[in-house]
């Protein structure tokens, strides 16, 4: 029977009959005999009580750091008595499960190849996504005593326990489908619980075959196929940004935000930088709604010169950038560089998304949800619970409050402006298909090293008055965000009101 090493008792106590004869008492003897005695009882008892206190001190504040470091190490090592468990969705559906032969010859097998690769990961040649993450849980056993009892007696090893996640496979497999042969994420969620729904990294690999395509998959840096950008990649979010610019704007302007206009004449210029509107455009009178929806590059450089750059820096780091996000996903931070004696030119080009921000599409969907849920930022997860694999559960993952970073009346203008670029806007392709969509496109321009290129960038979610759901999509090299990532979040949402 696997037991919890945390939970073993100390080994290595004994507990020693003392001899406390009070006939001794009295004699010179019996004295030293005693004084010896109860000095060796005194000893036995505080180390008894140092090692207590240990178990205990590890028990309540180590429990959890010696947990993840015993990973890789007592986990691994319970292979020769567990079976690893199957990773499966809610519905049943089979994502990674261990194959036995009839010479107990074990395989790991991913009915979906590449569909879940980086989510779900790869438990040989090392392991990454879930297979990583959730390994305790995989190489433990919570079946019952009597099915540990049989795999004992026939010397057969026991059934891991079951890891079942949030993740749907059909939008999934949507998401992987209409992502197509572009690098780059899709991110799925439901606002109001962070339950994640899908999650696409490409390029991929096929985590059945990984230890045949080992060597190419770490030798061609250029792909890094092996990378999830979902949740590690880091991007310039573009015209995305404008999300968080607008919430700075309201912020300096409580009252008179309404009173917002702007000309664009399609190009600003300040100092040596000079800010221009997508494509040439030049967009004429808005109000900031119109601003928004338009995804006017002018008005928002015009917005970020007028902007304490502190107080932008501090509303981009309560939402997160330059922090983790409250996650037990491995991913990596967001960067956001402005400070208070950042030039004229690196504000115009930060508050479009441009400038040196970085963002991933985890933190981006992770946005798009907290102004669709009123403000109030969820914990994203994607591990539902922990059962046996008779399915019994073990360990139950609720949704959970992070912060509360935006009132509702900031979350509500917001999302009125997100409403307005799906109905008339950059993303009005979203209008007209039976459900409501407030969302950002976003066109990323990039410079790595003399090679530029535009990502596209959509972010939303639906229905407008009670969201169900928020996506994040970026397609590398896409060009607008209205030409590739608005057509990408269609697909997704289409499958998500109408299966
Ligand atoms: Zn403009």
């Amino acid at each position: 029977m696997k037991r919890d090493p945390l939970m073993d008792e100390p080994e290595g106590i004994e507990v020693r009959k003392i001899d406390l004869d009070p006939k001794k008492e009295g004699s010179p003897a019996g004295r030293k005999h005693n004084m010896e005695l109860s000095i060796a009882a005194w000893i036995f008892v505080v180390l008894f009580a140092l090692l207590i206190g240990r178990v205990v001190f590890i028990n309540v504040f180590e429990a959890e750091s010696l947990r993840n470091n015993l990973n890789n190490t007592k986990a691994d090592s319970n292979s020769e008595n567990v079976i690893r468990g199957d990773i499966r969705t809610l519905d049943g559906t089979v994502l990674a499960t261990t194959l036995v032969d009839e010479n107990a010859n074990q395989t790991r097998s991913y009915p979906f190849d590449n569909v879940f690769a980086h989510v779900v990961g790869y438990a040989s040649n090392g392991k990454s996504g879930l297979e990583a993450e959730e390994n305790y849980s995989l190489m433990s056993s919570h079946s019952s005593l009597l099915q540990q009892i049989r795999a004992q007696e026939s010397g057969e090893k026991v059934q891991g326990d079951r890891v079942i996640v949030t993740l749907d496979a059909k939008l999934q497999q949507t998401a992987y489908y209409a992502l197509g042969s572009y690098s780059g994420a899709v991110v799925v969620m439901e606002p109001d619980t962070g339950r994640i729904l899908a999650m696409v990294s490409k390029p991929d690999f096929n985590p059945n075959t990984i230890g045949i395509e080992w060597e190419n998959l770490v030798s061609d840096s250029s792909s890094s196929a092996l990378l999830n950008r979902a949740t590690q990649g880091l991007y310039p979010p573009g015209s995305t940004f404008k999300m968080i610019t607008t919430l700075g704007y309201l912020r300096a302007h409580p009252k008179d935000y309404s009173d917002f206009s702007w000309n664009c004449e399609g190009a600003l210029t300040e100092g040596d930088v000079r800010i221009t509107c997508y494509g040439d455009q030049v967009h004429g009178l808005e109000d900031l709604g119109g601003a928004f929806s338009n995804s006017c590059n002018t008005a928002f450089a015009r917005i970020g010169l007028e902007l304490d750059n502190e107080k932008f820096r501090d509303i981009a780091q309560e939402f997160l950038f330059n922090h983790s996000l409250p996650t037990s996903m491995q991913h990596s931070q967001s960067v956001f560089r402005l400070t208070k004696d950042s030039p004229d030119g690196e504000q115009m080009t930060t508050a479009i998304g441009q400038g040196d921000t970085l963002v991933t599409p985890l933190h981006m969907a992770l946005i798009t949800s907290t102004i669709a849920n009123g403000g109030i930022m969820m914990r994203p997860y994607y591990v539902d619970h922990i059962e046996s694999s008779d399915g019994t559960v073990v360990k139950q993952n609720e949704p959970e409050i992070y912060r509360k970073i935006l009132t509702p009346d900031e979350s509500g203008v917001i999302s009125e402006y997100m409403k307005r670029t799906a109905e008339t806007g950059t993303a009005a392709a979203l209008s007209g298909n039976g459900y409501t969509v407030a969302g950002k496109t976003g066109s990323a321009e990039y410079d790595r090293d003399g090679v530029t290129g535009t990502h596209s960038w959509f972010c939303g979610f639906a229905q407008t008055g009670d969201p169900h759901v928020a996506i994040a999509v970026i397609a590398e090299d896409g060009g607008t965000g209205s030409s590739t990532a608005v057509p990408i979040a269609k697909q997704i949402l289409d499958t998500f009101f109408y299966g």
